[in-house]
């Protein structure tokens, strides 16, 4: 068995799928069935145009638009020959594409996630992580680098958004019916669920397996919601970054052991472990356990762990490195750290920065480093960030030699890039540009597209964001209640010709976004007159974060200001569609973290591929992207005093606001801003080959991968500045 475990499951269920659509509709079983429609020129638009209001309905899910749709549209549907005909064809690229096997199906890559945002209809994914995890799986399915993604299968996902009048933000969770997702479980010869268990506290947790196919990589996903489970063990695979600590914990136990259990009880053997993120840093214990319950002692076990586990961190922030108490761990592990062979303190020791200083608290950061072949973090700047933040771990280094290195992030163009733009590339790139996209040359004929075709593929998509934005703001402001004139302005919200500022990520407080209301007044000026600003804004804050919260709220206070009516949209539920509009519709991309907080950053690169300009703090990914003609860029200094940093930076966000971004956009030429279009030409060449996920697939196999020393060594002495062996 290999990569292919379980994919005889799908083809069944998804044969199931066809027999009960008309004849000339079957082809969109099979399709329905991998997520690689989402990323193939007509998939997603071949569906909708079956049945527009379910498509919407069901979040864009196909195999529930299949199985849902009344019989008279699928019919109408059969009965169209020129539908028929796009299936036909759609069907046979993606037949094409996956009839090019992985380089090689045995010994897989096994990458382990906390969260993957794969689409918008499986909501198991929170912000960047999931997206930057997600972004990998497809781009290893498209580069052909043998993968499988491991994770959990949260019924409830994360939590869906409401905004009250006020501006509050509520919660709530709906239930998945995973049965209606392009999702199966994974069966043995007898027919009867694969199973996997892992001893939590007092219990054995059996969890199913599930396969969901993204292109020619496969996703196994863990589900304890099974009767057979306590109620409180079902809960496990309930919701994504669950508040309860004692619940974190075993969705970590389920994750890294029994996400090891499921590869053994699948046949596959992976090459490498990749724990993306400290969630999943349990797996390397499980590897342990297996070699000493081989014979092996504990510390050799844990060095033959060490030469097939790599492990990449994504924050500096406390939230998401977190630690616990011996008794914490004790109560969920006590059991398995006897199976290691080796003292509870030694158990405890693996998690702490200085294993003997046993008044420390134990976390998943530290025993992923301990127990991995590389570490890396994913900007240049976290690089630096991080091997300053975790050299207690390495004695005797001095920050600059903690072999921390680092892969800065990248996404899928593909998922990210508007239609309106790649069309335009097919006609003025070379052919095969989006495979070549790693290839600064790919993106020199950027400079050939006319002036007015570049900015009427940007005005389409700029449209497209208005109308979406006009139709959402309504509904969301009469869902909350709001007066009826509130309502009707939204349907005059934003015009097609004014510039729109964006603003999208998960609200954790040091994203800053009370930056953009610092100075109310300042504010509320640049909204209005001839020159116009408008600004769109989403996200969510985690449930149990009031301050971030709060300030959601207070920016809701200014809404009596009657600019703000026309002017200004909160996108309520901020999710990957929303994401997708905003990154493809918007002028001007913001970001604002508190430095050097950002350990990347992803959504400005998604914005920075549809020629959108980044204006954004030099942390993350923009301090080594910024080269002062790709965008504008506001002091990346760290300032521990935090009030007046937050005052220079909002002052310095208005200042280029006034001063240049709005006479930029205006200034017209022949009605085009020429000056603004070179600067998006400027940034689409200097940016689009270094920030796309081929590159970053291409440096991980590299340098993280590669598991021959003279190989890593190679590249460390190579002039490209990406290793710091
Ligand atoms: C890309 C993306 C993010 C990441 O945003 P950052 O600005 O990098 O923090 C968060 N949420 C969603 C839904 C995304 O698509």
């Amino acid at each position: 068995m290999s990569i292919e475990a379980g994919a005889s499951d799908v083809v069944r269920t998804s044969q199931e799928l066809e027999r009960r659509l008309p004849e000339p509709l079957r082809p969109l079983g099979r399709i329905a069935y991998n997520y690689v429609w989402s990323w193939t020129l007509d998939g997603p638009s071949i569906f909708k145009d079956i049945d527009p209001y379910r498509w919407e309905l069901f979040q864009g899910n196909p195999v529930r638009l299949l199985l849902d749709a009344p019989t008279t549209m699928l019919e109408r549907a059969a009965n169209d020959a020129s539908v028929v005909a796009r299936i036909t064809e759609l069907a046979a690229r993606m037949d094409e594409t996956l009839a090019d096997a992985p380089h090689s199906a045995t010994s897989p890559i096994a990458y382990f996630c906390a969260e993957f945002a794969i689409h918008r209809s499986l909501p198991i994914y929170s912000g960047g992580l999931g997206v930057l995890a997600g972004d990998f799986v497809k781009e290893a399915s498209d580069r052909q680098v043998p993968l499988v993604g491991v994770g959990l299968f949260y019924r409830q996902g994360y939590f869906l958004q409401r905004l009250d009048l006020s501006g509050w933000q509520h919660e709530y969770w709906t239930d998945q019916d995973l049965e209606r997702l392009p999702a199966v479980r994974v069966t043995r010869p007898d027919g009867t669920p694969l199973t996997v268990s892992v001893h939590v506290g007092e219990r054995d947790v059996l969890a199913h397996i599930f396969r969901l196919n993204v292109g020619r990589s496969a996703l196994f996903l863990l589900d304890t919601g099974l009767p057979e489970n306590h109620p409180i063990d079902r809960w496990t695979t309930a919701r994504l970054y669950e508040s309860s600590r004692r619940i974190r914990l075993a969705q970590y136990a389920m994750l890294g052991i029994g996400g090891v259990r499921a590869l053994e009880a699948l046949g596959i053997e992976p090459g490498l472990i990749h724990m993306n993120e400290g969630h999943a840093a349990l797996a390397a214990l499980e590897l342990a356990r297996r070699e000493v319950a081989r014979g092996a002692d504990f510390r050799t076990a844990c060095a033959r762990v060490r030469e097939r586990v790599v492990f990449t961190t994504h924050t500096p922030v406390a939230a998401g490195n977190e630690t616990y108490s011996a008794e914490e761990l004790l109560a969920v592990f006590g059991d398995f750290a006897g199976r290691l062979g080796t003292s509870t303190d030694e158990f405890l020791g693996l998690g702490r920065c200085v294993p003997s200083h046993s008044y420390e608290q134990s976390g998943v950061t530290p025993l992923a480093i301990h127990m991995s072949r590389n570490v890396n973090a994913v900007s240049r700047r976290h690089g630096e960030v991080a091997r300053s933040m975790w050299q207690s771990l390495y004695p005797g280094c001095t920050v600059d030699q903690v072999p921390i290195t680092h892969v800065t992030n990248g996404v899928h163009l593909p998922t990210w890039m508007c239609p309106s733009m790649s069309r335009l590339f097919d006609r003025y790139l070379p052919p095969g540009w989006m495979a070549a996209a790693a290839n600064p040359e790919t993106w020199n004929a950027i400079e050939s597209i006319p002036d007015d075709e570049l900015w009427h593929a940007r005005m389409f998509a700029r449209s497209r964001l208005v109308d979406f934005v006009r139709a959402r703001t309504v509904d969301d402001r009469l869902r909350r209640g709001e007066p009826i004139e509130y309502v009707e302005a939204a349907a005059r919200t934003f015009n097609t010709d004014y510039l729109i500022v964006g603003f999208a990520r998960r609200l954790a407080t040091y994203k800053r976004l009370h930056l953009l209301t610092r100075n109310p007044a300042r504010a509320l000026s640049l909204l209005d007159g001839p020159r116009a600003v408008q600004l769109l804004l989403a996200g969510k804050a985690h449930p149990k974060d009031d301050e971030a919260k709060q300030i959601v709220r207070s920016m809701f206070a200014l809404k009596s200001s009657p600019q703000v009516g026309n002017r200004v949209a909160f996108l309520e539920n901020h999710d990957m569609e929303i994401e997708a509009m905003l990154v493809c519709g918007c002028d001007i991309w913001v970001n604002l973290p508190r430095p050097p907080q950002e350990a990347s950053g992803t959504s400005g690169m998604k914005a920075a591929m549809n020629g959108v300009l980044n204006l954004s703090v030099l942390d993350g990914w923009w301090a080594e992207a910024y080269d002062g003609n790709n965008g504008w860029a506001i002091d990346g200094n760290i300032d521990s005093n935090e009030h007046a940093k937050d005052d220079r930076d909002s002052a310095a966000l208005y200042d280029l606001l006034e001063k240049e971004i709005v006479p930029l956009y205006y200034e017209r030429e022949g009605n085009l801003p020429r000056a603004w279009i070179r600067r998006m030409k400027a940034a689409l060449r200097s940016l689009a080959p270094r920030y796309c996920a081929s590159r970053m697939l291409a440096d991980y196999e590299r340098t993280v991968y590669a598991s021959d020393r003279s190989e890593l060594e190679r590249v460390a002495y190579s002039s490209d500045g990406y290793a710091h062996e």
